[in-house]
Parts: structure tokens; sequence; C-alpha cells
């Protein structure tokens, strides 16, 4: 089952060619959210998850209501004696 784009409500073909994947649309992208603190609408704390499509035109067309995260990884290093077995 492929779900259509939450904005526009363009019915979105799946990126499998047999169609019978778990929400995989071509020319869209899945987001999924647990809740929000601050949500009246969804916030249920209890592991379930809303996902939703938004198709590759309303995405690029609201770009400028969207931001861009970028996750880093450090390395933290310390340093303490060595005894060996
Ligand atoms: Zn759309």
């Amino acid at each position: 089952m492929t779900l259509p784009c939450f904005c526009c409500g363009k019915a979105l073909e799946s990126v499998d060619p047999l169609g019978d994947d778990d929400n995989e649309p071509s020319e869209a992208t899945t987001f999924r959210t647990g809740g929000h603190y601050g949500s009246g609408a969804f916030d249920p704390m209890d592991g379930s998850m809303l996902e939703l499509n938004v198709c590759d035109d309303c995405l690029t067309g609201g770009a400028e209501r969207v931001v861009l995260l970028r996750t880093v990884q450090t390395v933290q290093t310390t340093s303490s004696a060595w005894i060996p077995d």
C-alpha cells in the first residue's frame, strides 16, 4: 500500500515494481513521527507512530518552510592507566 501525498493528495506509485511493499513511494519522501509534546493532535508516548508521504513537487515547493538537519558524530577520547591482566 502506497499512501498518497499528504499535502496535495496526489496518488503515488510504488518503487517496488510488484507494488507489494509497505509504503515505499516513488518521487516522494516518507516521514514518520512518534508525536510531539506540544501537539494536541498526536502525542501518544506509547511507541506508536504516524507515517505520511510528501511528493517531490510539494516538498521542493515548500522548501522555505523546511530546515535541513545534519547529524554529526564525534569521537570523544579519554585516557587512563592500562593495567594488564
Ligand atoms: Zn504533493
